[in-house]
């Protein structure tokens, strides 16, 4: 236990939006369904543009600074924090649950502690790219960007969807920075998906217990309207590229053809950049059409390399774990960019199983680069859902990582995908420009 005497206190909240800690608790952390003591060495300080949420009707878990046993916090509502871009979770928040507690919006809950007058989290920097720091961003350099562009295509619904939704309202990051003519340009294209995810952002059933964080686009763009903005972007932005597949639609393989006529006709206008999909792989003939017209990358979202537990999270209609699978392997044969967009969630991502299916993956499909995102859902709601009661031993998220760096030793792991100058040049290279 002495290590746990340098261990940030556990916080808890009044319900009315208070946060304070528990000098009689040292903070802990969640891998599955079980609380754990956390090692020094996870713990950073809450980075900027990082949130703090009260857990309305759950109590905190930690251990007794003078017992050293495990017990709840009785003081007030559980705190968990919803860590920034760029920096992966280790340990969940440990919290007991009421049987009346309401189900969790769709945001991470990384543990959180206080410790030294400041905010700490297990967490670590994955990501070295800026792209979406919150200091990057100016209110009214974002402005005055989505007055020019609007100007500029006057007749665009899909620019409009972008100002007025995506920046405006939803503040997406990626949108931002297309408004502001830099890096990563976002573009939806699918109101409808192949695929019934759990924890789907953009579209929940209305008997659900959770809301969508964002409304899905409702009409299909034209080759001509993603064209007419994405092959200036492409030419002007520094470190350009331009992606499909966003979290304010479906699935953008559904719109291949109209995507295929898109990236024809950009590469008619230009070499520059990286042209990107974000996908849930599941039709790999229209992956292989998609290459043959230009597609340089492809990020395929998964929150498993197990059939079964993907499967049981995405409830696919008419296609199978093999198919993205499959989607990767006919990039890699292009020579294109491969990523999967892995949903990290403590306790299931390091699982024994899940390791083992992860290596076969990797080994089977040549991946490039592991994105490890944050799981925005509900841990108790999820594991319910896709009926996990025991996870099996893990491993520690920064172990797995460890460990599959040493057999992989050309695996990258980040958190965005790449632009082209990372992907042809030194990956490594500093990229904070
Ligand atoms: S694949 Fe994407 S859009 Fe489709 S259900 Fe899953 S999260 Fe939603």
């Amino acid at each position: 236990m002495s290590f746990l005497r340098k261990s940030p206190f556990v916080l808890y909240s009044d319900g009315k939006g208070n946060i304070f800690e528990d000098r009689s608790l040292y903070a802990i952390g969640r891998s599955g369904w079980d609380a754990f003591e956390v090692e020094l060495a996870s713990w950073i300080p809450l980075p900027e543009g990082g949130s703090l949420y009260e857990l309305p009707d759950r109590r905190g878990i930690g251990i007794d600074v003078r017992t050293g046993e495990m017990r709840l916090c009785e003081k007030g509502w559980a705190v968990a924090a919803f860590i920034p871009p760029a920096h992966t979770g280790l340990y969940l928040a440990a919290f007991e649950s009421k049987p009346e507690a309401e189900t969790l919006p769709l945001f991470c809950y990384t543990a959180a502690g206080w410790f030294n007058n400041q905010f700490y989290v297990t967490a670590l920097r994955i990501e070295q790219d800026i792209r979406q720091e919150s200091a990057g961003y100016h209110e009214n350099e974002i402005e005055h960007g989505v007055e020019k562009l609007l100007k500029a295509y006057p007749h665009n619904r899909l620019v409009k969807h972008l100002a007025e939704n995506c920046c405006l309202t939803y503040h997406c990051p990626a949108a931002r920075n297309f408004f502001i003519g830099r890096w990563e340009c976002p573009v939806p294209s699918s109101p409808a998906c192949n695929a019934n995810c759990i924890g789907c952002i953009s579209f929940q059933p209305s008997d659900e217990t959770i809301t969508s964080t964002q409304d899905r686009l409702q009409f299909k763009p034209s080759a001509e309207e993603i064209v007419e903005f994405t092959v200036p972007h492409l030419e002007t932005a520094p470190y350009p590229i331009v992606s499909f597949g966003q979290g304010c639609e479906g699935e953008p393989l559904l719109m291949w053809e109209t995507i295929r006529e898109s990236i024809t006709e950009m590469r008619k206008h230009t070499s520059k950049g990286s042209i990107n999909i974000n996908t849930n792989g599941s039709k790999p003939d229209a992956v292989r059409k998609l290459c043959e017209a230009g597609l340089n990358s492809i990020r395929v979202s998964t929150n498993s390399a197990r059939k079964h537990i993907y499967e049981k999270y995405y409830l696919p209609n008419n296609y199978v774990f093999e198919d993205i699978v499959e989607s990767l392997k006919v990039v890699n044969s292009f020579g294109g960019w491969t990523s999967i967009n892995y949903f990290v969630f403590p306790g299931m991502t390091d699982s024994e199983e899940e390791y083992e299916a992860l290596r076969k993956l990797i080994r089977e499909t040549g991946l490039k680069m592991i994105q490890w995102r944050n799981f925005n859902i509900d841990p108790d709601w999820y594991l319910g859902k896709i009926r996990v009661t025991d996870t099996g031993n893990a491993f520690g998220i920064a172990n797995i990582m460890k460990e599959l760096k040493e057999e992989f030793p050309d695996l990258k792991y980040g958190y965005f995908n790449p632009p082209i100058e990372r992907i042809k040049g030194d990956f490594a290279a500093d990229f904070a420009h």
